[in-house]
């Protein structure tokens, strides 16, 4: 069997290249090429011996997910539908801004916790991603963008806001991180590394364990009764416990805050007494907030709220000291969203109805 050496962090190269009787420097070369490289071809790393080389050429690849479409949005966003097999697909976005280039990535096909709001968690769950696959996503979008004319990459920052719920791919998640985050690959530091999670409190507290980095939560609702609703999982791990866990997190994070994520959704979480219940429930938590005007998809049962709905809702926040940003809508004619375009693949009876409507 070849191995797809991009399933491998450092440590596990390590491991296979000892299984093979090579030294731990060799792993350490071959990581180099291939992640600060971008190299996928043993025959161009000229620094290991060729015996080695075609050794390698044996027994391993170095394979991204298939690209089986790209699109590009007006405003430079640009968004991949990736082929992880069987019919399944995910999406990898990249934005960028003038002075940082942001890649939102997947770390599942489909998501278990069907999310009311959300149209990757409609899809139902799949199946986890492989490290190879979390990781390509990255490998691949530096590549096909390329490195700038001072020799960087064009990827400084990853969120895992993408298809599906990190922490329910532990440790495949982590050995991604943890490439992320090494010198000889990436070298991004944690406070440019985002987890999004919808609060599964056990993982959060192995994640800050295991390779602690910037932390989001989607909370989206200030109260149990609807947060039940809107985020299912809060049945099994409610509010009470997600504000200890982020507490917890706090003592081992990059950053001295945790970023809650809060999808408005029209007469449903987006009043000012909403927002006056959130600031009782965030007290002991340093926080800072993140509202998502809504996404919405087809046979959605929310509306995004108003403009002025959004603002008033961030004014009482920043009246009581929580810095409040909302997300700008990117790539809105790509839907470039959360499961947006792998869902209306996903779908095949209306695809090319969906299709035409993302093109026009
Ligand atoms: N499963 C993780 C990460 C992926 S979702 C999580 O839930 O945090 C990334 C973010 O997009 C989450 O905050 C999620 O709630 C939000 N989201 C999902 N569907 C959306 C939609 N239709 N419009 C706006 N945001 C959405
Ligand atoms: Fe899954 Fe996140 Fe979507 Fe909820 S919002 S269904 S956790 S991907």
């Amino acid at each position: 069997m070849t191995e797809n050496l991009l399933n491998f962090d450092a440590q596990q190269l390590t491991a296979w290249f000892a299984e093979q009787g090579e030294k731990p420097f060799r792993a350490r070369q071959v990581l180099r090429w291939v992640h600060q490289g971008g190299e996928s071809e043993f025959d161009a790393m000229s620094d290991l011996a060729l015996s080695l080389r075609s050794k390698l050429k044996q027994t391993a690849c170095v394979q991204a997910p298939k690209v089986m479409r790209e699109e590009l949005s007006s405003d430079g966003t640009r968004k991949w539908l990736l082929d992880v097999g069987t019919g399944n697909a995910v999406e990898t976005v990249f934005i960028p801004e003038t002075d940082r280039g942001t890649l939102c990535i997947s770390t599942q096909a489909g998501c278990a916790l069907d999310c009311a709001f959300c149209s990757t968690g409609k899809q139902g769950f799949n199946r986890n991603l492989s490290t190879a696959e979390i990781i390509g996503q990255l490998w691949w979008a530096n590549r096909e963008i390329g490195k700038s004319a001072d020799g960087n990459w064009p990827v400084t920052n990853v969120v895992m806001m993408g298809m599906g719920e990190p922490l329910l791919n532990f440790d495949n998640t982590v050995s991604a991180l943890r490439l992320m985050l090494d010198d000889n690959a990436y070298g991004l530091s944690r406070r440019r590394v985002t987890v999004s999670t919808s609060g599964i409190v056990p993982a959060m507290d192995r994640l800050r364990e295991a390779c602690p980095v910037a932390l989001a939560v989607s909370l989206h609702a200030p109260n149990d009764a609807l947060r039940n609703v809107l985020v299912p999982v809060n049945q099994k791990y409610p509010l009470r416990e997600l504000m200890a866990a982020c507490q917890r997190y706090l003592e081992k994070a990059p950053r001295d805050f945790v970023t809650f994520e809060y999808v408005m959704l029209e007469g449903v979480n987006d009043s000012a007494k909403d927002a006056r219940e959130l600031i009782a429930l965030v007290r002991d938590v340093p926080c800072k907030f993140n509202l998502i005007p809504f996404n919405p998809f087809p046979q959605a049962p929310y509306k995004r709220s108003s403009p002025e709905a959004v603002r008033r809702f961030r004014d009482v926040l920043m009246q009581a000291d929580i810095v409040t940003t909302t997300r700008k809508v990117r790539g809105d004619d790509i839907a470039a969203a959360c499961g947006q375009l792998a869902g209306q693949v996903q779908d095949k009876t209306k695809r090319t109805h969906r299709l035409m409507e993302v093109r026009t």
